[in-house]
């Protein structure tokens, strides 16, 4: 039987493995998975030419004519200015070729986010996601450092930075992890007073041993269980038009597959998402 080849096109690249904040939602380092902290700090020099040379070769090998790498952690700008600085031009150097272009993205907490760093990605057209969690106290609930300040003042002034008509054009949105104990329009103004091109809604990481907060409930009553969605989602969609945007809003499911709060997010998107993003694509 012939299978349709649908080779990867967007690579997640791990570039440092410790944080400067201690969300305490983390999936990496407040969750069971501990490995991080046998883990090296940094991508070491060989890594980053290993990857980047093997990522060549499947865009050559597949033709392909988009490559997009996501410069993630932990905290990719603890690797520094110089060390971000070789890392992109390893990365230019090795999969840019007449065929392939190569798209570039860094996700970025934005607590070290500045001038020198927007420059470097200016450069080299790297496009900017930012994590928020919505105003002040919305983000203030989870996303502190690890002696219990706050963050929110320093992301909000990268965040001024990137919205500059220097470095708009760098700003590839917010990604926002959900707390149904935070107030839905709260979460939505504080989110878009940012003014984000895009916004990526993200559920807390979960598995059926450790569901999300708000739904530790027994298997047989999650059904009636108050629902996430039924909280976040009506009310996001009015204050939608309260603020007339259109911005585009992808619901993103991290590691929790199969429960109803699948479907009702699913439908969610259906009703007050996906006609604004038809009118208004990804860019
Ligand atoms: S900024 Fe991201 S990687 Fe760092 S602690 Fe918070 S959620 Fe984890």
């Amino acid at each position: 039987m012939d299978h349709l080849l649908l080779p990867f096109r967007q690579f997640v690249l791990k570039v440092h493995s410790r944080c400067d904040l201690a969300c305490n939602h983390c999936y990496i380092y407040e969750h069971s998975d501990q490995s991080w902290r046998g883990r090296p700090l940094g991508i070491a020099p060989e890594t980053a030419a290993q990857a980047a040379g093997r990522i060549a070769e499947h865009a050559t090998r597949h033709q392909l004519r988009d490559v997009h790498v996501v410069l993630h952690g932990g905290e990719p700008l603890l690797l520094g200015l110089e060390g971000t600085r070789r890392l992109l031009e390893l990365l230019k150097r090795t999969v840019e070729t007449e065929v392939t272009r190569l798209d570039l993205r860094i996700h970025t907490n934005a607590v070290l986010l500045d001038e020198a760093f927007l420059d470097l990605f200016a450069t080299h057209d790297v496009k900017v996601g930012v994590s928020l969690d919505g105003d002040r106290a919305s983000n203030d609930r989870h996303r502190l450092y690890r002696d219990g300040r706050s963050s929110y003042d320093k992301v909000v002034k990268a965040l001024g930075l990137l919205r500059s008509a220097k470095y708009r054009q760098l700003y590839a949105g917010l990604l926002c992890t959900i707390d149904i104990a935070n107030d839905p329009v709260d979460v939505y103004r504080g989110l878009l007073e940012q003014e984000p091109p895009r916004i990526d809604l993200l559920l807390p990481h979960a598995t059926w041993e450790h569901l999300p907060p708000g739904l530790g409930t027994p298997r047989s009553r999650r059904r009636r269980s108050p629902s996430f969605t039924r909280s976040f989602s009506s009310r996001p969609a009015r204050s939608w038009s309260m603020y007339g945007k259109t911005i585009c809003i992808e619901p993103a499911m991290s590691g929790f597959p199969g429960h109803t709060l699948y479907q009702q997010y699913t439908r969610w998107r259906q009703r007050c998402t996906y006609e604004e993003s038809q009118r208004h694509p990804i860019p």
